[in-house]
């Protein structure tokens, strides 16, 4: 039988595997059990679809057989078993889910020690074992069985392993200095392996266990009677009372079941019962997977009908602005044998849907004001994604999402809510007020902002493409609009002030006209302002759009229809903008250009000829 290598992935992670001086080694018997459960899932699932319920479901069992003489530790399931083609690309290829993103974060892991905390698979098999052999029988095929001492690739040959399911067999490595591979053939050591990993796996995890009895007919006499002992209590998790669950078991089972390094930013365990009766496990994440914003990522929670795993990942219990929530459903209400298109229409699972998405709210705004550092760096990672539910949902029962948002003050130097800016309004102030741009630091500088700034009034400084859509979209909160500084109908002057505005306006038409017919059609037109003070000019698009919409909408598809072209707005009590009238007219052109260039190069945007610019203003000095 010829030897095959592995992938070259695969080979690094089992390399790592191999040469592991990782204390937490101990792991790989949770891997190879989880395994198994899954195995079990999926025989029982495929028959249950078939309508042929193979065995009892009380038969489905995990066995765990340590054996001192030869040194091999063997774990043993009646699951739906692989067939030779299975178990090469299964087992020689490193596997779709956890592994393979876990080897992917091993590019950046300075620390090993994240093992621990990962689901490594099948592999981790060779962090103890020198030699592991894999029997398996696949219903209706013939059995096969794989092989590998890790290094030297592996072999796949036919035997004649009679049981369905799946037989592996780990010979142990040799002790060495480092470390002492005999703790796991100790009853004692696997047995509290199995509680500390395993013990809510629903399948029996058996074991035979030895007991000294006297023998019969004797005074003094003993013998070691053997008997099958479950090592697993059995009870899901999430079934079980809060009050006996740790944090520390929450988050390991999250981290074990969703594959993350980090601890969730919050967990929420939810029971109800009566109408609807349902058991939830709900995590927020803290930070987004890998994958998180593609078209790869799945939104979805694990479904169960009374503790038995009937799909993988229902998107239709999460609203796609959650879809960053991770976590479980078990509904006793529930048929086993539903199928996908049935659970599309199911009322039932559309309340729990409700019910589900009125509590991940709930502690959102909990969040909000109980553990403000924690939100911050959850919002860090989802905010975008709760920003683009106000976007698509508003007025359509998502009108809550505008309480979980974020925004940066720019009096505070703070992120604060919507509410809080409300709340810290000064009596007079009527509207809120925002100012959009790239960065922060470009927010902060923005021209705009200078008389609203002056006024007193807060800024909401939006840095976030998205941010100024959904606040057009919401139009107002609490009964205050959302105007942006480069509104045109901004409202800020006294009756007096605009009286005089309303006078240079008049004064200055000639000059205005003048600026607007050397620049052309480089701008839509030159008005005057007065949300400027230390600056002489800005640019505003139409209808008060900011010039970084203009640039989100250019992104788009077909956005290069979009023209860039703004209003040039001009300073009326700039020392600049009494010199522009006495200027002749080559002067005025010339000074006009260069108003044009500052303003578009302080709203981010490129100038169309960077040279003239520069030697328009060398020429100057
Ligand atoms: P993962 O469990 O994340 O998919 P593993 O490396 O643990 O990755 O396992 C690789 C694959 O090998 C599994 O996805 C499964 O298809 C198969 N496999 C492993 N153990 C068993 C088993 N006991 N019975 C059936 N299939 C198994
Ligand atoms: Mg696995």
């Amino acid at each position: 039988m010829a030897k095959k290598q592995f992938k070259t992935e695969s080979k690094r992670l089992l390399d790592l595997m191999i040469n592991s001086i990782y204390t937490h080694r101990e792991i790989f018997l949770r891997e190879l059990i989880s395994n198994a459960s899954d195995a079990i899932d999926k025989r029982y699932y495929a028959a249950m679809q078939t309508g042929n319920t193979g065995i009892n479901r009380d038969e489905y069992e995990i066995r765990i057989e340590p054996n001192e003489a030869e040194r091999t530790l063997t774990v043993t399931d009646n699951g739906c078993g692989m067939t030779s083609e299975e178990l090469e690309s299964n087992l020689g290829t490193i596997a779709k889910s956890g592994t393979r993103a876990f080897s992917e974060q091993l590019e950046n892991a300075d620390d090993i020690n994240v093992i621990g905390q990962f689901g490594v698979g099948f592999y981790s098999a060779f962090m103890v074992a020198d030699k592991v052999t894999v029997y398996s029988h696949k219903e209706g095929e013939p059995a096969a069985v794989w092989e590998s001492t890790g290094e030297d690739g592996y072999t796949v040959s036919p035997c004649d392993y009679e049981p369905i399911g799946t037989k592996i067999v780990l010979h142990l490595k040799a002790n060495g200095e480092e470390a002492n591979y005999d703790e796991f053939l100790q009853d004692y050591r696997l047995k509290s392996l199995v509680k500390k990993y395993s013990d809510y796996i629903r399948y029996p995890i058996k074991m035979q266990v030895g007991r000294q009895e006297k023998k019969e007919g004797t005074e003094d006499e003993y013998e070691t009677v053997y008997e099958d002992q479950t090592l697993n209590s059995r009870v899901p998790l999430w079934n079980k009372n809060k009050n006996e669950i740790s944090k520390d078991a929450y988050n390991q089972f999250y981290r074990d079941t969703f594959y993350d390094f980090e601890e969730p930013a919050s967990v929420l365990h939810i029971r109800t019962e009566g109408m609807l009766s349902y058991t939830a496990l709900l995590y927020l994440p803290k930070k987004p997977p890998f994958d998180f914003g593609t078209k790869g990522y799945k939104r979805g929670l694990k479904l169960y009908a009374n503790g038995v795993m009937i799909m993988e990942q229902c998107e239709e219990l999460l609203p796609e602005y959650f879809g960053f929530v991770k976590g479980l459903v078990d509904s006793p209400d529930l048929s086993l044998n539903i199928s996908r298109e049935m659970l599309q229409h199911d009322r039932q699972l559309s309340a729990i849907a409700n019910n589900l998405k009125k509590k991940i709210q709930q502690e959102l705004l909990r969040m909000i004001k109980d553990e403000r550092d924690a939100y911050s760096e959850f919002f860090r990672s989802f905010g975008r994604t709760l920003k683009f539910g106000v976007y698509d949902n508003y007025g359509v029962n998502a009108d809550f999402l505008k309480d979980t948002l974020l925004f940066h003050s720019r009096s505070l130097e703070k992120e604060i809510t919507l509410k809080e800016y409300v709340d810290a309004m000064p009596e007079e102030q009527k509207n809120i007020y925002y100012a959009a741009g790239d960065s922060l630091q470009h927010v902060l500088k923005m021209p705009q902002t200078e008389r609203v700034a002056e006024k007193g009034y807060d800024i909401l400084c939006l840095t976030d493409d998205v941010d100024e859509f959904a606040l057009r979209v919401m139009r107002e909160y609490d009964g205050k609009q959302f105007v942006s500084v480069s509104d045109p109908t901004l409202d800020l002057s006294s009756e007096d002030e605009k009286k005089a505005m309303e006078e240079k306006k008049t004064e200055s038409k000639e000059l205005l006209d003048k600026i607007k017919t050397a620049l052309g059609d480089k701008v839509l037109d030159v008005r005057l302002t007065d949300r400027l003070k230390s600056s002489v000019a800005c640019l505003t698009g139409e209808d008060g759009m900011s010039v970084e919409m203009y640039k989100v909408l250019r992104q788009m598809p077909n956005g290069d229809t979009v023209p860039m072209t703004f209003h040039l707005e001009l300073n009326p009590d700039h020392p600049l903008f009494a010199k522009l009238a006495a200027l002749d007219d080559d002067k005025l052109k010339e000074y006009a250009e260069l108003i044009y260039a500052q303003a578009m190069l302080m709203a981010g945007l490129p100038l169309d000829d960077p040279a003239a610019f520069s030697e328009a203003v060398c020429k100057l000095m």
